[in-house]
């Protein structure tokens, strides 16, 4: 790999140019879209990250959540998430009425609702803000 600004070989797992300072896309540092956990304040995260688990586990928790923190910026990210992933629940419940295919749709939906679900709640808990997998770039509750 060689230094985009001066042309340097730059060594294997180094994520700046050792010549210039230039910083290195290497692996580990290829910024993540889904990731937006740096425009939350850390204070706002260790405040709400509990509260915005529990939004996964059930849709009470948005309520309260929107009353007892309205301003909170990471609970309402992990509010939008968690809406999105009952909205797609509810389509999963929806899509059964049609046979066979309605039904295997279901059930994979399904599956993935408990996934994301289980990873909503990880990614709260741990005061990440990471975009779930498909369903996760929706916006219904703003944030920003
Ligand atoms: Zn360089």
């Amino acid at each position: 790999m060689f230094c985009p600004k001066c042309g340097t070989q730059i060594p294997e797992n180094d994520h700046y140019c050792p010549t210039c300072g230039e910083p290195v896309l290497g692996k580990t540092n290829v910024p993540d879209e889904t990731d937006h956990t740096a425009m939350f304040e850390e204070e706002d995260i260790r405040r709400t990250n509990i509260l915005s688990a529990l939004c996964y586990l059930s849709f009470l928790f948005v309520i309260l959540g929107l009353l007892i923190e309205p301003n909170s910026k990471f609970l309402r990210y992990h509010i939008n998430q968690s809406i999105i992933l009952y909205i797609f629940g509810i389509l999963c419940g929806l899509v059964a009425i049609i046979p066979f295919l309605g039904w295997i749709a279901a059930v994979i939906g399904s599956v993935a609702c408990v996934v994301f679900m289980v990873m909503g709640i990880v990614r709260a808990f741990k005061g990440q803000a990471k975009d779930l997998p498909i369903i996760g770039k929706y916006m219904i509750v703003h944030y920003d």
